[in-house]
């Protein structure tokens, strides 16, 4: 039976996400469009099927077409990163990084990541995570003056705590990384070195990101944001940790892997290969720094001064606004992004001094950088009538109008 049929409640609120998504404006630096290949290969009849284990070592019966598929998207990972080794089961990058410090590490040994105020993820060890609550958590954090990372104090403190393990990577950090030093920080207080590239791993497939999988011991990722492909995890090691890791996926903290999400992690990574994908990453760039020049030049203080990537950070404080409530105006006008602290805020993370704008949704649509001063001006519009809701409603249908000149679901379903 289907869907519409079966359950047309579901039936229309997917149908209403959909337009929701067609109409607004993503710029929450997480988030993505995926194509019909990987729509197809999610919504198929490999959901039905158990595969605990991994191609050839399976505890079920009937495993012949998931081990081909499952052996092409590790093959495909290995070929794209250059990795020795590489496991496609995490169910989600929180997944894959709770693997890799489930495999080499005890509960109770020190770990060092990037602070979550200033751009680490909830699993780089905060408190309210198993990262924190597991292992005993202790965060570098960026210059005052640069509001970028300093090198020298992630040394300092990496001398100080002697971690097993450090974290680079993170979730709100508009700058390149610097892997080759932290993997000579590591060496030099015996840790390992965990580099999550959740954010960035399209960036770096395509050359525009300073690779880190030749100096981690591990690299961690989601295949769901700038690789544009299915929400899930995927872990990168070298092959002297393979066993250990693949033992924390399943049966360390997994059980039957989902080889539907699988066979769709073979499709984006397929993609990823191509031409076109190097280009649109280097699009994403490109209006992310556009997008960050012109809401600089509208007098909005971009924390670290710029980006390398494909986010920044907005800091509001000159302008009397929180994060918070420039998220909730912006969503009124079908303009989405996220609060987000800023270094050394002095609010809260459900307020927040700052807000986070990413580009590479409204690059997969194909809008370029006389899109991205359209956007900064509407952005602007909305920040300055703040209190303006009836002014919201109108931005509103001038961003539905933008969105309808660069189709992208509305060429698949009938919106
Ligand atoms: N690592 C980083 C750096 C992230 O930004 C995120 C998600 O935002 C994750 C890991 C976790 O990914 P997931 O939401 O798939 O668990």
């Amino acid at each position: 039976m289907k869907l519409s049929e079966s359950d047309s409640q579901i039936y229309q609120l997917i149908k209403k996400e959909i337009e929701r998504e067609e109409y607004s404006l993503i710029l929450i630096a997480s988030e993505n469009y995926v194509g019909e290949d990987i729509l197809d290969a999610m919504s198929c009849v490999l959901t039905n099927k158990y595969a605990e284990g991994y191609p050839s070592k399976r505890f079920y019966s009937g495993c012949r077409y998931l081990d081909e598929i499952e052996s092409i998207a590790i093959d495909r990972a290995k070929e794209l990163f250059k990795a020795e080794h590489a496991n496609v089961q995490p169910h989600s990058g929180s997944s894959a990084n709770m693997a890799v410090l489930h495999g080499v590490l005890k509960p109770g040994d020190r770990i060092l990541g990037m602070d979550i105020t200033h751009g680490g993820h909830l699993t780089h060890g905060a408190r309210a995570s198993f990262s924190g609550k597991f292992y005993s958590s202790f965060g570098y954090k960026v210059s005052r003056e640069t509001e970028m990372i300093d090198y020298e104090e992630v040394e300092r403190v990496a001398r100080e705590v002697r971690p097993r393990l450090i974290i680079a990577g993170a979730s709100a950090y508009p700058r390149f990384i610097d892997f080759e030093r932290f993997r000579k920080i590591a060496d030099s207080v015996g840790a390992y070195l965990m580099v999550d590239i959740a954010h960035i791993a399209g960036l770096v497939v395509a050359g525009e990101h300073p690779d880190p999988v030749r100096h981690a011991h591990f690299v961690t990722t989601t295949t769901h944001k700038t690789m544009r492909g299915p929400r899930g995890g995927l872990i990168l090691c070298k092959e002297e940790f393979a066993k250990a890791i693949d033992a924390a996926v399943f049966p360390g903290i997994q059980g039957g892997p989902l080889m539907h999400v699988i066979a769709a992690k073979a499709v984006s990574l397929k993609n990823a290969m191509t031409d076109e994908f190097k280009e649109y990453q280097r699009q994403i760039i490109k209006n992310a720094k556009h997008l960050c020049a012109s809401m600089e030049k509208k007098g909005y203080r971009i924390v670290s001064g710029g980006t390398d990537n494909h986010l920044f950070l907005v800091d509001l404080t000159s302008k009397n606004i929180t994060g918070k409530e420039a998220q909730e105006a912006l969503e009124r006008s079908g303009i989405m992004l996220n609060r987000n602290l800023i270094p050394f805020d002095t609010k809260g993370p459900n307020i927040t001094s700052g807000i986070r704008i990413g580009t590479p949704a409204v690059t997969t649509r194909g809008m370029k950088e006389p899109e991205m001063e359209i956007i900064a001006e509407l952005i602007h519009r909305v920040l300055e009538r703040i209190d303006d809701g009836a002014f919201q409603d109108e931005v509103k249908e001038e961003v539905k109008a933008l969105c309808s000149r660069f189709p992208f679901y509305a060429k698949i379903y009938p919106l």
